[in-house]
């Protein structure tokens, strides 16, 4: 017990201070590539036009290296409506349409000490009828269409929808664009997509920052 508490003395504060403060890292892999082009690149998902990364579709494969590299900046997140009533409180509802799991766990670190979400009003929720916003991650299988679209009509108004990652924005690989499915609101690229790149999302449509 002493010995813990010694510990956390001397490790002291480690929660992040943003968005007020500047994010400490960011993973390379949820920053878009960029760079100079020399020859042909075979992009898996097709995300590379006139030597421009798409970071809604790509999927840092890393086919790419070394013509582009991760820039290290916070990729741009794609926001078509701002909720202002939101700005206090928000109750997440996270729904997996068919993913590998890594977006999934980006977003459920936003409860960890590093970035502790309750700070900002966030928390989550296991029900879409508690939830102000749903965060929709993977490549959206057939069989979760119809519970997606269930989910979202059952949420309360107003609501946020977020495609968080790449699958969810675009389809990755193998499968389908949300968007084709329901209306989408938060568009959070990455593969998967770094906690501090959810969170300057989710302060985006609240009208926070
Ligand atoms: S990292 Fe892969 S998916 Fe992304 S642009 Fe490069 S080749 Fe395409």
């Amino acid at each position: 017990m002493k010995a813990w508490f010694l510990r956390s003395f001397k490790k002291g504060i480690v929660t992040s201070s943003f968005p007020s403060g500047k994010n400490e890292s960011l993973s390379p892999w949820a920053t878009t590539p960029a760079g100079d082009i020399s020859g042909e690149v075979n992009c898996p998902v097709d995300a590379i036009h006139n030597d421009k990364v798409d970071s809604g579709k790509c999927i840092s494969c890393g086919i790419c290296f070394p013509q582009f590299k991760p820039s290290l900046q916070i990729p741009q997140i794609t926001t078509t409506r701002v909720e202002k009533s939101l700005s206090k409180s928000m109750k997440l509802y996270i729904f997996d349409s068919g993913t590998c799991g890594a977006c999934n766990l980006e977003i459920m670190a936003l409860n960890s000490p590093q970035y502790d979400m309750n700070r900002l009003g966030l928390s989550f929720t296991n029900t879409p009828r508690q939830a102000d916003a749903i965060m929709v991650t993977g490549v959206l299988t057939d069989g979760m269409i119809d519970p997606l679209k269930a989910a979202i009509d059952s949420m309360a108004s107003p609501k946020i929808v977020f495609a968080v990652g790449a699958c969810a924005i675009s389809g990755g690989i193998m499968g389908k664009s949300i968007s084709e499915i329901v209306g989408l609101d938060v568009q959070v690229p990455g593969c998967p997509p770094d906690p501090f790149v959810i969170m300057a999302a989710i302060e985006k449509a609240r009208g926070r920052i």
